[in-house]
């Protein structure tokens, strides 16, 4: 059994990549990884994370948290048992001659169009989550594809929920602006589930603030300058399914009324408050997916929901 560590390193919503295109046999080769690797005779994890990332970037990172256990099975490779950190304090400057690749800052929009592993996906996605220390077996073929991933969250056998980040007090609506729920909701709801914060429009790469838009009868989103950001507002679906599926989530409790989160009833698109029958972009697709999506309105449901 092999024990390799990996740390993705983070900075003003940028990641230390390395592209692996160094080492001849490298089994990584030409992929875009994190800094890491194998643990050695009379290391911890945590000794072999702060050493592997001083010889690789030159840097000593300060308090890196240990985030998960992946196990990698595949035909081809000994069974992994990968220790999982993240960091985002560290000293020192980055070195420009890494032995093992170049090494790359890179924007959050761009990390998940780079070649890497198809599981790697997964877990850069709930590093990004405020989710307990997870186990995560991830089970390749030979020829690399990923055929399932199993996940447990340690030690927490709530159900997970997707909920809108708005409803949680994050400042991610058009206008800078929250919709928390009252303690005692949120207390109640924490009780019985593992609350997931999307916001399909900052994921869909929306800034905060932004201008207000409005999904159309015709099903495209117009912002209120008449600018069609429809794309927009399917990235971040997408990546919304992509959490609902790495976490298994099956409930969403979402915003109602918006253009993206909205259930049942939205507003029109004539920017005059008027309310129309219809999901938004991000209820409608975790609807088809067959995720049951309630709203802030219905809350009372869900808290008796288990
Ligand atoms: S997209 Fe959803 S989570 Fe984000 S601000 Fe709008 S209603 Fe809230």
């Amino acid at each position: 059994m092999k024990n390799t560590t990996l740390c993705y390193i983070e900075q003003d919503g940028m990641y230390l990549m390395m592209h692996r295109n160094k080492k001849n046999g490298d089994c990584n080769r030409d992929k875009w990884i994190g800094i890491g690797g194998h643990i050695e005779e009379n290391e911890s994890p945590y000794d072999c994370i702060l050493r592997e990332a001083k010889e690789e970037t030159g840097l000593w990172l300060q308090a890196p948290s240990y985030r998960g256990l992946i196990t990698f099975c595949s035909p081809c490779y000994e069974t992994e048992f990968m220790h999982l950190f993240t960091a985002n304090d560290f000293d020192g400057s980055l070195r420009a001659d890494c032995p093992e690749g170049d090494l790359q800052w890179i924007s959050r929009e761009k990390l998940f169009s780079l070649p890497m592993w198809e599981g790697d996906k997964i877990f850069l996605h709930l590093m990004e989550l405020p989710v307990p220390f997870f186990h995560l077996k991830l089970t390749y073929n030979a020829d690399g594809v990923l055929l399932s991933h199993d996940l447990q969250f340690c030690g927490d056998s709530r159900e997970p929920l997707l909920i809108s980040a708005c409803l949680l007090g994050t400042r991610c609506r058009y206008d800078g602006d929250t919709r928390p729920l009252s303690d005692a909701v949120l207390a109640s709801l924490s009780a019985r589930y593992l609350l997931i914060p999307i916001c399909g429009e900052v994921l869909g790469g929306l800034s905060v603030p932004r201008l207000p838009a409005e999904l159309q009868p015709n099903g495209t989103v117009i912002r209120s300058d008449g600018v069609d950001v429809t794309q927009k507002y399917l990235d971040g679906a997408l990546e919304i399914l992509k959490y609902a599926g790495y976490t298994n989530a099956k409930i969403a409790l979402l915003k109602a009324r918006s253009p993206s989160c909205g259930r049942g009833r939205i507003y029109d698109g004539s920017f005059t408050g008027t309310l129309t029958d219809g999901d938004g972009i991000t209820a409608a697709a975790l609807i088809k997916a067959g995720v049951r999506v309630y709203t802030e309105e219905e809350v009372d449901l869900l808290c008796g929901e288990s």
